[in-house]
């Protein structure tokens, strides 16, 4: 005990001693009904002292407790975090120099040290997804949200986890809740945009892109995006059966894009199948005469096949061939078909005339060989044949994406590998073609 201390204390012994002298009488304390206390001055004046002075420790007492508590809090979290953050930068590492077991057991360790600190989340989620673990990545990531519920990066990772796991109607919940917040969200409506269009529903995507659209500042591609999924979601009414809203819808592209090329095959394809043949092969044939696209042709000879109507092809390809005898395509099919139908010197007549107009495909020589077979010239058959086998990659034309590149076997409205809408073209020949000026002619009717 220091020397003030005791100075002070003797000061008050005596400033009590001195007042004890001058107040001997006693105080009447009624503490209950008949219950009477009798205590000197000097005893009320100390107990009132002590009372006093109890109570103000007690309440600095408690302020210093929770003082305390905080303080020991702040500091384990402190320790955790800085535990936390070791494993994480361990468990990168570990990463980083592909030891990804142990990197697993440092970052889910890490996470369990302390679930506030989001980074370990991130990693600890990207390994689990290249390890094809989806649902502890989503269980993973569902629990960082907890603690960080508008955390935009963690919600497109759980996205991301969706998607992969197959569950794209519970990403689609996700990416919802995101463009409710911000509606200006771009990434958010690209990826619910693929996955609506994965899921086939169109009419949603179309919504989607509107506000894509609209938030790029009706930039060309979302341009053409937005009118690959009215087409798509016309050949979906097409196969529902509801013609009426598909043609409705082909129209619209159509006033937008008169050249969309899938959008009038498709016109002419609806109306067949509601049973106007007439109009549905007007649409092909003007189609085929305003853009001499080969696949109008194509679709019309095969709508015409399946209907085994090929008088009605025949008679076709001859109104076609008077406004257009030098067409190469007109010309080929026509070609093709007579053969089937067993017209052998017309088959070969315009055949030959395409040859004349320096087309040149192994489609053309195998029907030039079986023209020639047909008609005993077999020396002239063997040499079309191998000319056939030399350059073959099939009976039928093939197609090539005149976006990437990328070849089939069949025309489609949108590229399998890039995804563009109405690049599909036959390689090595021009669309529109214009014959040689000296090209020798085989044409009978000339
Ligand atoms: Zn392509």
């Amino acid at each position: 005990m220091s020397r003030t201390v005791t100075l002070l204390l003797l000061v008050v012994v005596i400033a009590f001693s001195y007042f004890a002298y001058f107040n001997p009488g006693s105080i009447t304390l009624n503490l209950w009904k008949d219950k009477v206390m009798e205590l000197p001055v000097i005893g009320v004046v100390l107990l009132s002292l002590v009372l006093g002075s109890l109570l103000v420790l007690i309440a600095f007492g408690i302020r210093g407790l929770r003082k305390t508590y905080v303080q020991v809090q702040g500091r384990m979290k402190k320790r955790r975090r800085e535990k936390a953050e070791e494993l994480y930068n361990r468990g990168v590492d570990a990463h980083l120099s592909g030891k990804e077991e142990q990197a697993v057991k440092l970052l889910e360790d890490a996470v369990q040290k302390d679930p506030d600190f989001i980074f370990p989340f991130f990693r600890l989620g990207t390994v689990y997804l290249r390890q094809g673990k989806y649902d502890q990545a989503i269980e993973l990531h569902q629990k960082a949200r907890v603690a960080h519920p508008k955390n935009l990066r963690l919600l497109l990772m759980l996205v991301d986890d969706y998607v992969a796991a197959g569950k794209s109607e519970d990403a689609a919940v996700i990416l919802r809740e995101i463009i409710r917040k911000d509606d200006g969200n771009r990434t958010a409506l690209t990826i619910l945009r693929d996955i609506q269009e994965g899921r086939d529903e169109w009419e949603e995507a179309i919504e989607t892109q509107k506000k894509l659209l609209k938030l790029s500042g009706k930039e060309q591609s979302e341009q053409s995006h937005l009118r690959g999924l009215q087409y798509q979601c016309s050949v979906n009414f097409i196969d529902k059966g509801e013609h009426d809203r598909a043609l409705k819808l082909l129209r619209d592209i159509l006033k937008e894009s008169p050249d969309f090329i899938p959008a009038i095959l498709s016109q002419g394809e609806a109306y067949i199948a509601m049973g106007k043949l007439d109009e549905g092969l007007k649409v092909l044939v003007d189609g085929y005469r305003t853009h001499k696209k080969p696949v109008f042709l194509q679709v019309m000879a095969q709508k015409l096949m399946d209907q085994e109507n090929p008088r009605k092809l025949i008679e076709i390809y001859r109104e076609l061939l008077e406004k257009m005898p030098q067409d190469v395509f007109v010309n080929l099919f026509y070609g093709k078909t007579c053969l089937r139908l067993e017209m052998i010197d017309d088959g070969f007549m315009a055949l030959k005339k395409v040859e004349s107009l320096g087309y040149d495909s192994p489609l053309l020589h195998a029907l030039l060989g079986e023209a020639n077979a047909r008609r005993e010239r077999f020396q002239e058959a063997i040499e079309e044949f191998r000319k056939f086998i030399d350059i073959s990659l099939g009976m039928n034309p093939h197609y090539q994406c005149g976006n990437c590149g990328h070849t089939a076997m069949q025309w489609s409205a949108r590229c399998e590998s890039c995804g563009m809408w109405d690049t599909s073209t036959i390689p090595g020949l021009v669309d529109t073609p214009t014959p040689p000026a000296a090209a020798p002619r085989y044409d009978s009717e000339e």
